[in-house]
């Protein structure tokens, strides 16, 4: 599984070429390898080579993962649509959920929050793009919805995720994300408790030079760097 630590390493530079290309502080963005639909032993390569935080979709997926990975020191982050009954256990197994799109999902993972555990990471995620496929707050929702969270102690809201729709070029990719990047920036103008929001979480396998050149902090990288997905759901 040495082709891992080659993916990371590719990753890795181009993140820096193209924070650079951009005057980005490339230094803080934080690579979050997205390891649903992959085995437990590429996560372990991933490992090896470095990488700490991994994101899952599917939560009985993780839940395994978990147990068998449980030696190792490992950030889970939670990138998938947060189902009611799903809420207790995302809460109480994850240290960041990126997807959260109305103030009851928001609730119930704040209810559900150990006590004895930090606030749990949270990001809205926004329908960047308004399509009527995506889950996402839609852009007029999101101050609503991070004042809401505000008043949750149980979790610390972060920033915004986005997952624009697939398009072909860098230019036309930098766009949505720019827009992302406007958002979080008025998003910290709104009130004194928004001013510490520091996180934009964009970029996967094809957009992720776009993403870094528009200020992402965060980025989720799956086949890029574990190759193809295999588990099948
Ligand atoms: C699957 C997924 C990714 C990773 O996608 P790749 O194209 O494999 O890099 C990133 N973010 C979210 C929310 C995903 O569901």
């Amino acid at each position: 599984m040495d082709y891992i630590a080659k993916n990371i390493s590719q990753i890795t530079a181009l993140v820096e070429k193209s924070s650079k290309d951009s005057h980005q502080n490339g230094d803080t963005i934080k690579l979050l390898a997205v390891s649903k639909g992959q085995n437990v032993d590429k996560i372990r390569a991933a490992w090896r080579a470095g990488v700490r935080c991994f994101d899952e979709n599917y939560l009985q997926e993780a839940l395994k993962k978990m147990v068998e990975l449980a030696d190792l020191e490992i950030e889970w982050h939670f990138i998938g649509a947060v189902q009611g009954n799903k809420a207790g256990a995302i809460a109480e197994h994850f240290s960041w959920v990126h997807t959260i799109d109305r103030a009851r999902v928001a609730d119930l993972l704040a209810k559900h929050r150990p006590r004895q555990l930090p606030p749990l990471n949270v990001c809205i995620q926004v329908n960047i793009d308004a399509e009527a496929s995506k889950a996402g707050a839609t852009t007029g929702e999101v101050a609503a919805l991070a004042r809401h969270i505000t008043g949750l102690p149980a979790l610390c809201l972060r920033g915004l995720t986005v997952i624009p729709k697939p398009r072909a070029g860098l230019e036309e990719q930098r766009e949505p994300f720019r827009r992302a990047r406007q958002l979080l920036e008025q998003l910290r103008k709104c009130s004194p408790e928004l001013r510490s929001l520091d996180t934009l979480s964009m970029g996967m396998s094809n957009d992720v030079a776009a993403a870094v050149m528009e200020g992402a902090t965060i980025i989720r990288v799956g086949t890029a760097l574990f190759g193809p997905r295999e588990i099948r759901r």
